[in-house]
């Protein structure tokens, strides 16, 4: 019979894609793996998964996976033992310090790691380094949910479980691409809408969803403040909000009141170019339901105004009592990555700590100080775009970058190629030599999702277990050791011994994450949080009692419509969107090694036939498209799914240029980049 080492055996893990968070059985033997099954009793997924999730493992096993420290020698990335390569970031750091103070170090962590590395990899900068500057890639995509979704109702996190979806009749669809993006997601609300459900999608793309939508609204890009208080103006004009919600829970009603006299939806058609009927009619279908509910992607939070986008959208919950009550299923953020909810939520953030204490906050500051033994400061640390204009400027002299490409994924990537060329010391945590790894000092090679132990947390906020099924390749480790074991280096033993160790510190010092340890996860399977002790289940719907704002209300906002950064004119006469498709994930970096690639080859820029016809553009040529910032090469491909004036293309072939395309224009609140509109012309190469 077979040995053991050969028999099929089977991990139960959380996926490392988007933020769905399905629950995976991956089956190995002989150390690989053999197939990767949808768990039927996952919490989330409950049998189903998506093309990434179940097939998008090849790169596991690819010959370009990092198996040995890299170290720049005369200009060339060259092997080396952890021993020497850990020693040289040591120095780095140290040298940086003593140039600059602590606060020439910063690190940017992950949204693809676990739970347990983002709180080692920010409590590693705050004790070992004594900086807040650390910051995750939710800065890039959800950083205006956090701080919307905060100012509206208290917490950073959706408001609602995702099993109430199943009870909602009216599904109002905003800035979100699901069927592609998060497609267990989309296979849900479909199956909602399917059996009843009214739908209201508002995208200027007809994504998958809109085909089978009641109302689709299609507006400009860069006018969702405006659609939003047109909306809202219908709501209070036609008698469709909730007047004693509105007088027992919620605060900001006059000013709202007086804004929206602004915002009749005659107006906000001339600029969203959405007709005032449709707009009438979303907002009848969504005011007259008994539970609506609020589903929204990077399409609400990408721009210049993309807090002001959250928080208006959140406005016609509020306005509905759809939000703390069983009278509508909130206001849901669909998280892009795997774990853009816990790197926030475990602090890896310039100006909170794990469970969000503000590092201003003498009390929060107390709680990790008493069990760190250090003082954190009180100055708030560098986000992601302020790293690279300080590395520029020469006050950054050490950039430590796990788990993300920025060279590829960052907008406006001819700057952050300068700040990384003007830094003392980059070190790169990769899978693979990465456009940001080529251009580093030293690369460490880590483990991926399929090879680690931690938790994840989705986008509904429940945390879930991930199991290593298969070993890292050669000498690569996971970020948990890395972090660790250059904490050992730079003499300071940083404590939490395993990944339950980190998790259980966690919980000893943020009250919202107290209830949560590794043993109760293996035995529950999932928990939401906040969860404030071992007994407590876990809250999946937020404020029943009350909001978590200061005065426990919800908070209306009354933010007038501003135009964003990038507008077109005769130069530039197209608007850009980035967005994702179906078979691929960010930067592509382990989809496209491996059977996915096939279903989905080469990126597109899609344009309507329209504009093809205008600039002469065939389907299938090449292209060159320039913006005001780079160039960027693609292939035509001609389709009404994207509207007159706008092309579409996706972000997972960094190859092609597409982030040499967009600004450096960025969310005014959070500084979130403005990826969904930028200005381009298109043209033969
Ligand atoms: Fe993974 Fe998301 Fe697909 Fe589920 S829907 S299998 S979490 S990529």
């Amino acid at each position: 019979g077979l040995t053991s080492a050969h028999r099929p055996a089977a991990t139960r893990t959380t996926c490392g894609y988007c933020g769905v968070g399905c629950s995976l059985d991956v089956v190995t033997s002989d150390g690989e793996v053999r197939a990767v099954l949808p768990a039927r009793d996952g919490p989330v997924n409950q049998g189903h998964a998506c093309v990434k999730g179940r097939f998008a493992h090849g790169y596991l096993t690819s010959p370009e996976r990092l198996t040995r420290p890299l170290l720049r020698r005369d200009g060339r990335l060259e092997p080396v033992g952890w021993d020497e390569a850990l020693g040289r970031v040591a120095r780095g750091m140290r040298a940086a310090v003593a140039a600059g103070g602590a606060d020439a170090v910063a690190a940017i962590s992950s949204a693809r790691a676990t739970n347990e590395e983002n709180y080692l990899v920010q409590k590693f900068l705050r004790v070992v380094i004594g900086t807040n500057n650390v910051d995750n890639c939710s800065r890039l995509c959800h950083s205006p949910s956090a701080a919307g979704l905060t100012a509206s109702f208290g917490l950073s996190g959706g408001t609602d479980s995702f099993d109430d979806v199943e009870r909602a009749d009216c599904l109002l669809v905003v800035g979100a691409n699901p069927v592609e993006a998060h497609p267990v997601v989309g296979a849900r609300l479909m199956r909602r809408v399917l059996r009843g459900a009214k739908l209201v999608v508002a995208d200027p793309r007809a994504v998958g969803l809109a085909l089978h939508a009641d109302v689709h609204l299609r507006p400009r890009p860069g006018t969702n403040v405006a659609l939003f208080h047109g909306l809202a103006h219908v709501l209070l004009a036609e008698g469709l909000a909730d007047e004693g919600f509105l007088r027992e829970r919620v605060t900001g009603l006059p000013e709202l009141t007086e804004l929206l006299e602004d915002y009749p939806p005659d107006r906000v058609a001339a600029i969203t170019e959405v007709p005032a009927a449709d707009l009438i009619a979303a907002a009848r279908l969504y005011g007259r339901a008994l539970r609506p509910a609020i589903v929204y992607g990077l399409g609400v939070t990408e721009h210049l105004h993309g807090t002001d986008g959250v928080r208006s959208l959140a406005n016609l919950a509020i306005l509905r009592g759809a939000v703390g009550t069983d009278r509508g299923y909130g206001v849901n953020p669909l998280r892009g990555q795997n774990n853009v909810q816990g790197a926030s939520d475990m602090g890896a953030l310039p100006d909170l700590l794990p469970g969000y204490g503000k590092v201003t906050d003498p009390a929060a500051r107390a709680r990790v100080e008493a069990a760190w033994g250090v003082r954190v400061p009180e100055r708030p640390g560098l986000r992601i775009p302020d790293m690279f204009a300080a590395a520029r400027a020469g006050a950054l002299r050490a950039l430590w970058v796990i788990g993300e490409d920025v060279c590829a994924t960052d907008p406006d990537a001819n700057q952050v190629a300068r700040a990384l060329e003007a830094c003392p010391l980059v070190v790169c945590n990769e899978v693979f030599l990465s456009e940001t790894a080529r251009r580093a000092d030293v690369v460490l090679p880590v483990a991926s999702w399929l090879e680690k132990d931690g938790t994840f947390v989705n986008f509904d906020r429940r945390f879930q277990r991930v199991r290593p099924a298969v070993s890292p390749p050669g000498e690569a480790r996971s970020d948990f050791d890395v972090v660790r074991a250059l904490a050992d280096v730079m003499g300071v033993d940083l404590g939490c011994p395993t990944p339950a160790d980190a998790l259980a510190e966690c919980a000893r010092v943020t009250p919202v994450f107290a209830g949560l340890s590794h043993d109760r996860l293996d035995r529950e399977g999932d928990v939401p949080w906040p969860c404030p002790d071992p007994d407590h289940p876990g809250e999946a719907k937020l404020y029943k009692e009350r909001f978590a704002t200061p005065d426990g209300r919800a908070h209306l906002t009354a933010a007038p419509y501003l135009p964003p950064g990038e507008q077109p004119d005769d130069d530039y006469p197209l608007v850009l969107v980035t967005g994702r498709r179906w078979a691929h994930y960010n930067s592509g970096s382990m989809t496209r090694r491996g059977g996915n690639l096939a279903l989905d080859p080469i990126d597109f820029l899609d344009l309507h036939p329209d504009d093809a016809l205008r600039y002469g553009v065939r389907d299938g040529a090449q292209l060159t498209v320039e913006s005001r910032h780079g160039e960027a090469r693609l292939v035509a491909r001609v389709s009404e799914q994207t509207a007159p004036g706008q092309v579409f293309c996706s972000f997972h072939f960094p190859a092609s240029g597409v982030n040499r395309l967009t600004s450096d224009h960025a969310d005014t609140v959070t500084s979130c980049p403005e990826y969904k509109v930028t200005a381009v012309r298109v043209g033969a190469p």
